[in-house]
């Protein structure tokens, strides 16, 4: 039986670039998904990559610079299937006009007049245009990133580990990583609570110029290379009144809105920016985004929550424990919670946590599963 080094759980957009650099670094790797290459939220994106405009934080930081490099890493891995046309943000309720001006991130404001000249299918709008902004073909993507790695279409219920290896459905390997989305995660990781953000995107055929993305509360593409425009994308949380869930997040149809009333919505807003003529309907696309109450991502080794608490109780009281003396499940680590920009993440991320896995690099506090870990065991 083939022993691999790496065996990653979930092929999306976080799974799939992990997979890519752990192989650049001469390991083996498997990847695992139950639905195939991005047949998770990565498949239903749009995939816009913009960036986070406002004054400087944490958050904006860590999303441009995430931004910076993934756009020119799709860029070098597979120039058509990315269109960087840049993005006109048009100022909306969240998002006022001091927000999309007052930033470090180079940007031209385009006054109605500008705008008109460019198309006459522009509404009455004006915006910021940020050049280094794209769409990219997530599927596409997907599988470049994992065409080096054995792929293996199976629905992994269980994972043991015995005398140094962990083993799924057969699959054997020294290392895990975990990259579900918002499928519940495979061992106990209860201070890692995701919250599903269903959306719907579709793709429209028109006889339409786009030179441009635009996004106001929603985004509406440039004409991409196969002749579509993406529009999208809703934000539904689950209509938890309805019932008990039966289902994994992924596959759940209890949502607020139907599909309709989203198509509509999203057809209406795109008709705020733009005229779209001869406007038809190609396809639907559905899935549910992974975040947490932090809105930041999350990635490193996983902290065993119970184990690490009986070892150190005093943690409760506000005891300061190193995090080199928590305990950790064996070789085990986690990639997720990319929220609503898992392709700005997703290479930025992998990249910090193979360099983390293999040459001990630190982790930034605040994307490192030890935050998440000591503020759940504090609040206990
Ligand atoms: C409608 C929509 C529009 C979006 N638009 C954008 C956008 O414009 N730009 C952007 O950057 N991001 C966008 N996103 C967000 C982005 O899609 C996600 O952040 C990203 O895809 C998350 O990647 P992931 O790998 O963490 O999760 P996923 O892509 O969901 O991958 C997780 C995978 O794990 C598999 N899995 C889980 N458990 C198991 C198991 N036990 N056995 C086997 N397989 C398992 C699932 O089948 C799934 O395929 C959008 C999301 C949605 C839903």
């Amino acid at each position: 039986m083939k022993i691999y080094d790496y065996l990653i759980i979930g092929a999306g957009s976080a799974g799939c670039s992990t997979a890519y650099f752990l192989h650049k670094e001469d390991k083996s790797v498997a990847v695992i998904d139950r639905e195939g290459i991005a047949g998770g939220a990565s498949g239903a994106a749009g995939a816009f990559l913009s960036p986070l405009p406002g004054k400087k934080n944490l958050y904006n930081t860590t999303v441009n610079d995430a931004l910076n490099f993934s756009i020119d890493f799709y860029e070098k891995l597979l120039p058509d299937a990315v269109d960087k046309k840049g993005v006109l943000r048009v100022a909306n309720d969240n998002f006022q006009e001091d927000k999309l001006a007052q930033n470090h991130i180079e940007h031209t404001y385009f006054d109605t007049k500008k705008i008109q000249y460019i198309s006459k299918d522009f509404r009455d709008i004006d915006g910021y245009f940020y050049e280094n902004a794209a769409v990219i073909e997530p599927i596409q993507i997907c599988k470049e990133l994992t065409k080096e790695c054995d792929f293996y279409k199976e629905d992994i219920k269980e994972l043991t580990f015995k005398n140094g290896y962990y083993l799924a459905n057969g699959i054997k390997a020294k290392n895990i990583i975990l990259s579900q989305g918002v499928s519940s995660h495979l061992v106990d990781i209860p201070y890692v609570t995701i919250s599903p953000i269903f959306g719907l995107r579709i793709d429209v055929k028109t006889t339409s110029n786009v030179p441009f993305n635009i996004h106001k509360s929603i985004s509406v593409s440039t004409n991409k290379r196969d002749g579509n425009i993406s529009i999208g994308a809703t934000h539904e949380r689950h209509d938890s009144s309805k019932m008990e869930c039966l289902t994994t997040c992924d596959k759940c149809s209890f949502y607020v809105n139907s599909d309709d009333m989203q198509i509509n919505t999203l057809l209406a807003q795109a008709d705020e920016l733009i005229k779209l003529e001869n406007l038809e309907v190609t396809k639907i696309y559905k899935g549910a985004r992974a975040t947490i109450k932090s809105y930041f991502p999350v990635i490193g080794k996983v902290v065993d929550f119970e184990a690490s608490l009986k070892k150190h109780p005093s943690i409760k009281n506000g005891t300061k424990i190193p995090q080199e003396s928590l305990e950790y499940y064996p070789n085990m680590y986690i990639i997720n919670a990319l929220g609503s920009r898992g392709f700005v993440f997703g290479p930025y991320l992998a990249k910090i946590l193979t360099e983390h896995i293999l040459y001990n690099t630190q982790i930034p506090k605040e994307l490192s599963t030890q935050k998440l870990f000591y503020k759940m065991a504090r609040n206990k």
